[in-house]
């Protein structure tokens, strides 16, 4: 036997004229949809020799306080920051490799030291690679709270000028200024009194 195949045909009139504003709203979300969404650009790394041992000093520190942040897409160029007195920029745009400009002018380079210039770096990849802002806060003993400061790089170098003080060599603040980058809630070191 043979079942009857019902097929229901529903016709339901609507006024065009009413449909369309409908219609139009439907385009619209269809196209904002559609709108292409910009493809994040593929990991990158280019980093200039000079800068490399201090982008893998940051790696060791990181690995040494049980973090791996991702250092695999960035950009580093040496060149023109926005202003002569700016030693470097962190440039952050989503979907984009990270990108930072170290300016190399004498003050912010050239006449700097290694602790200087990892200063200078550590802050860069504090902004590109940690989303660090500044903090310009200080300790009692006058010292920064942070590298992230944005007006001094010399906070754990060498005795540049000896003058007979304790402070002058201050490599042993090293740890200290890593230990915060790493986890701004670390608590003051003993010397910041
Ligand atoms: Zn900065």
């Amino acid at each position: 036997m043979e079942t009857p195949t019902v097929v229901t045909f529903v016709t339901i009139y609507v006024d065009p004229m009413r449909l369309a504003p409908l219609l139009l709203l439907t385009m619209v979300i269809l196209l904002s949809c559609q709108r292409p969404q910009l493809k994040p650009e593929p990991a990158q790394y280019s980093v200039p020799v000079e800068i490399e041992p201090y982008v893998q000093h940051f790696r060791d520190e990181f690995k040494k306080r049980g973090q791996t942040p991702t250092t695999n897409n960035l950009i580093i160029t040496f060149g023109a920051t926005q202003g002569s007195d700016v030693c470097g920029q962190c440039l952050l745009e989503s979907g984009k490799t990270p990108r930072i400009i170290i300016n190399t002018n004498g003050v912010c380079w050239r006449d700097a030291n290694g602790y200087e210039r990892e200063c200078l770096v550590f802050h860069e990849l504090g902004h590109c690679l940690l989303n660090r802002g500044h903090r310009n806060s200080r300790f009692p003993n006058n010292a920064y709270v942070s590298l992230m400061n944005t007006n001094d790089w010399d906070i754990f170098g060498p005795c540049t000028y000896p003058v007979g003080n304790d402070e002058c060599d201050k490599r042993p603040r090293r740890d200290y200024y890593l230990d915060e980058l790493a986890d701004s809630t670390t608590s003051a070191p003993i010397w910041a009194k």
